[in-house]
C-alpha cells in the first residue's frame, strides 16, 4: 500500500487572523496557507493542518534495545528500530542532523505502514519497536497507529524523545508505548533556550507525567557536552530533581557527546566526566546509573541496590553474566531490580542489522 501524501491531525485551532495554531508541542507554530511548521513535517493545507511523514521511514535497523538505551527493558532483545524526517527542537550539537535536519521528503525513501512494521518486527523476532533517529512526538498519528498495530501482535512499543509536547498530545501518545527513553538535555533554561530552542519545564513535565500518570517503563538520558551541562552544580541539581520526582530506580543514561552539526568547537566528553557525573548521580541515592558511548564495564553493568551484586554484567551492549532470577528478583539478596523483565535475557547480542521491509 502506497504512503499517503498528507493526513489530517488533531491538535490544532483557528486564531482570529485566520491562521492555525499547530498545537502539538509548545512551539504553537502559527501557520498560513501552505506554510509548514518548524519540524517541517506538519504544515497547513487549506483549513486543516497535516502531516506529510504518516508511513514514511528513513529506514530500518535491527538493534539491540540497550542501545536505544534502555537496560532494564527486555535486556537482550531485538527492536525494530525507525525514524522519519524532521524535529521540534534545534538542538546545535545533534547526533541525527542529516534525518532530524532534513527538509527533503526524498529521506524519506521507504514506505512503511503501520501493519506492515508490526508484522516484520514479528517474522524478525523483534520483541519491541522504537521509535526513534528522529524525534516521534512530531509523527504522533504514525507513531500511534504504528504502536497499535504492534500491540495486536504482541510487539511492545518504545519512543525515544526529548519529551517536547503539549499536555493534550502527551496523554494520547504515551498512552501507546510501553517504554520510553527521555532525553533530559541539561537542566538549565539557558541551555534549552538558547541551545536547542526550547524549553526545560516543558520536558520536566514529560517526565513527571510518566511516571505518575502511566505504567510506561521510563528511563532517562542526559548527553554531556563538555562546558556546557556538565558542572558538579548542574548535575547535582539534575539528579536531585530525578531522585525527588521521579524516585531511586529511575535508570539515568550520561552519554558522551561527539563533534557534529553546529557544534563543532567542542571537545570530545572524556569518560572521566562521565565517571564524574555517574559518582555524583548515585551520591544523591540514584539507584541505576550508566555511563554510555564510551568501554566503560563498571559504568555499564547494573548493581542491586541491596547488596550491590552485579546483576547484569554488560560490556556496551553485549550482555554477560546475568544475576536476576525469573521473578526479577537479585541472586545475591532477593532485592527486587527496577525494570521489566520476562524471565531470562534474550541473546541478541551488539549486532546492529539493517533491513529491508519484505
Ligand atoms: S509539532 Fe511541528 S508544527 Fe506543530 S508546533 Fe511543534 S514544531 Fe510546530
Amino acid at each position: 500500500m502506497p504512503a499517503p501524501a498528507s493526513v489530517p491531525t488533531d491538535y490544532w485551532h483557528r486564531l482570529e487572523d485566520g491562521r492555525l495554531q499547530c498545537d502539538l508541542c509548545p512551539r504553537f507554530c502559527k501557520l498560513r496557507e501552505g506554510q509548514r511548521g518548524l519540524c517541517y513535517v506538519r504544515g497547513r493545507e487549506g483549513d486543516t493542518v497535516v502531516l506529510y511523514s504518516y508511513g514514511r521511514s528513513s529506514g530500518f535497523c535491527i538493534d539491540p534495545i540497550e542501545k536505544k538505551p534502555l537496560n532494564h527493558f527486555l535486556p537482550g532483545t531485538p527492536v525494530l528500530s525507525f525514524g522519519t524526517a524532521g524535529c521540534n527542537l534545534a538542538c546545535k550539537f545533534c547526533q541525527n542532523w542529516d534525518m532530524s535536519k532534513s527538509r527533503e521528503m526524498d529521506t524519506l525513501a521507504a514506505v512503511a505502514m503501520p501493519a506492515t512494521l508490526a508484522g516484520e518486527a514479528r517474522r524478525t523476532g523483534c520483541r519491541s519497536v522504537a521509535f526513534t533517529y528522529n524525534d516521534p512526538v512530531i509523527f504522533l498519528e504514525y507513531a500511534v497507529d504504528t504502536a497499535q498495530a504492534c500491540a495486536e501482535l504482541g510487539v511492545k512499543s518504545v519512543a525515544v524523545s526529548a519529551g517536547y509536547i503539549s499536555a493534550a498530545p502527551r496523554q494520547r501518545f504515551f498512552h501507546h508505548m510501553d517504554a520510553a527513553n527521555i532525553d533530559l538535555k541539561a537542566f538549565s533554561e539557558r541551555f534549552y533556550k538558547q541551545i536547542c530552542g526550547g524549553h526545560l519545564q516543558a520536558v520536566l513535565d514529560t517526565l513527571c507525567y510518566i511516571k505518575d500518570e502511566t505504567s510506561v517503563w521510563l528511563e532517562v538520558t542526559t548527553l554531556l557536552i563538555p562546558g556546557e551541562n556538565d558542572s558538579d552544580a548542574e548535575l547535582d541539581a539534575m539528579t536531585a530533581w530525578l531522585r525527588e520526582h521521579l524516585g531511586t530506580d529511575v535508570p539515568l543514561h550520561f552519554t558522551a557527546f561527539h563533534p557534529d552539526w553546529k557544534m563543532q568547537d567542542k571537545t570530545r566528553t572524556p569518560a572521566a566526566s562521565l565517571k564524574r557525573a555517574r559518582r555524583i548521580a548515585m551520591g544523591n541515592g540514584l539507584n541505576y546509573v550508566y555511563t554510555g558511548n564510551v568501554r566503560d564495564a563498571e559504568g555499564g553493568s547494573t548493581y542491586c541496590p541491596g547488596c550491590g551484586l552485579r546483576v547484569i554484567e554488560r560490556d556496551r551492549y553485549q550482555l554477560g553474566r546475568w544475576q536476576i532470577d525469573s521473578a526479577g528478583l537479585c541472586c545475591g539478596c532477593g532485592t527486587r531490580i527496577a525494570g521489566v523483565f520476562e524471565g531470562p535475557p534474550g541473546h541478541w547480542g551488539a549486532q546492529c542489522q539493517p533491513l529491508r521491509l519484505s
